[in-house]
């Protein structure tokens, strides 16, 4: 699950990490009193206003209404307000968004830590995440800060810097002076960053997170290490054990399909193709993906609904299919094993019927315990669905519809 930069920045400081101030604001006049907080609390004369959505490159992103950036700086508190007015209510473009951008519903009025001092500010990156292939937490850190980091990673490799951490020994001392180092730090400054990766690391370990992302991470003119920004996914299996930060949740921000699935517990993700499926089994929904390439069409989605497929479930996941409008083939491709097909067929006849007005060709292969009868009871419906027993028929019918 993801949250917003202004909530991770709260988790953050509570583990004693320093964060860049910031209040949270739904209205320009709420920006203007945070700037006020502010300034009462840190003596900054100079704010930044933080769109809050959940993806980044905000600072390069455009608000589509108003074509201002989604980071801004405001030089004054009279500059505050209008410069929040830009950025609320408008929909955020950014090359993580897609086209289609996202909605600004909240900014986050941050106090100015780029001022100008006796040195230059430098941003370095910072993230921690799980490196599946060696089963241990990584940190990766770069002196190539406020940059796309997959950017580095194709150019200049070399610039990332990563330190694997043992889970049962934890990070040791010497792998953040290690880190430091490798960062050109020295001195106060030095000292700050490991100081900063310990609490860092705790923080990710004590909410079950699954990424950390802190781009940039910023050496002040005063050699103070802070996180300016703050992308946290927290891991949705260990959720349970942590209520405080799984009502952090925004469904605004998730895909309304998505969201819809997660309720009747399917295992849904929306693609971009033409075909919807239905499937039952992680491996099969990915094999079917495939059959559907191979028939000359796109899968418009993942759908996996699990072991007990019944009517309930297969009406569900018609319906979260069908209010896709790219959809235009249903392929239900559904192994009986411990359910049976005859079951399945009969829930498919029922959903069909329960919904009424579906458009779309639907074909259904059944394969497995009663695949024959639930064959029969498709072909005897009176419906508009095809079924299928072979998957290649399946594939053929697929290409048939779509022709
Ligand atoms: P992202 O674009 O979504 O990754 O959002 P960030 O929080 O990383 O902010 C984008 C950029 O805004 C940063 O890389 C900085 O260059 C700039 N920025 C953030 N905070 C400040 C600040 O306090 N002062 C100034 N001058 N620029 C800032
Ligand atoms: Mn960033």
């Amino acid at each position: 699950m993801n949250i917003h930069e202004y909530q991770a920045k709260a988790i953050l400081k509570k583990y004693g990490v320093r964060v860049q101030e910031g209040v949270v604001a739904d209205t320009p006049e709420q920006a203007t009193a945070a700037a006020k907080q502010l300034n009462a609390e840190t003596g900054t004369t100079w704010y930044v206003i933080k769109a809050q959505i959940h993806a980044g490159g905000r600072g390069k992103g455009k608000i589509n209404e108003t074509g201002s950036n989604g980071v801004v700086l405001a030089k004054s508190l009279e500059d505050v307000a209008p410069k929040a007015a830009a950025i609320l209510g408008g929909v955020l473009v950014t090359h993580q968004t897609g086209a289609e951008g996202k909605k600004v519903n909240k900014v986050l009025v941050a106090q100015d830590v780029y001022y100008p001092g006796a040195s230059a500010p430098k941003e370095y990156y910072v993230s921690i995440l799980l490196d599946r292939a060696s089963g241990h937490n990584v940190i990766m850190a770069s002196t190539e800060g406020g940059m796309d980091i997959e950017e580095v990673a194709e150019h200049t490799p070399e610039k990332i810097f990563k330190e694997w951490i043992d889970p049962l020994v934890g990070l040791q001392a010497f792998q953040t002076r290690k880190i430091a180092f490798a960062l050109g730090l020295s001195g106060n400054a030095f000292k700050e960053m490991v100081k900063f990766l310990h609490a860092l690391y705790n923080a990710y370990v004590d909410t079950d997170s699954s990424m950390f992302e802190i781009n940039p991470v910023l050496k002040t003119s005063d050699d103070k290490i802070l996180a300016v920004d703050a992308k946290v996914n927290l891991d949705d299996n260990a959720l349970y054990r942590h209520p405080d930060l799984a009502e952090l949740r925004d469904i605004t921000e998730e895909d309304p399909l998505e969201v819809e699935a997660g309720e009747n517990h399917l295992n849904y993700v929306k693609l971009d193709g033409n075909v919807g499926c239905m499937v039952n089994g992680a491996g099969l929904a990915m094999a079917t993906m495939d059959v559907i390439k191979l028939a000359g069409g796109e899968p418009a989605n993942f759908l996996d609904v699990g072991g007990g497929a019944n009517a309930k479930t297969v009406e569900a996941g018609f319906r979260i299919i069908l209010k896709d409008p790219n959809v235009k083939a249903i392929l239900i491709n559904v192994f009986g094993g411990i359910v049976r097909c005859d079951r399945v067929a009969n829930g498919v006849v029922e959903a069909y019927k329960n919904i009424g007005d579906i458009k779309v060709p639907i074909i259904v292969r059944l394969q497995g315990t009663n695949a024959e009868e639930g064959a029969r009871i498709i072909d005897e419906s009176g419906l508009k669905v095809f079924s299928a027993v072979l998957l290649k028929d399946a594939a053929q019918k697929v290409k048939e519809v779509l022709a």
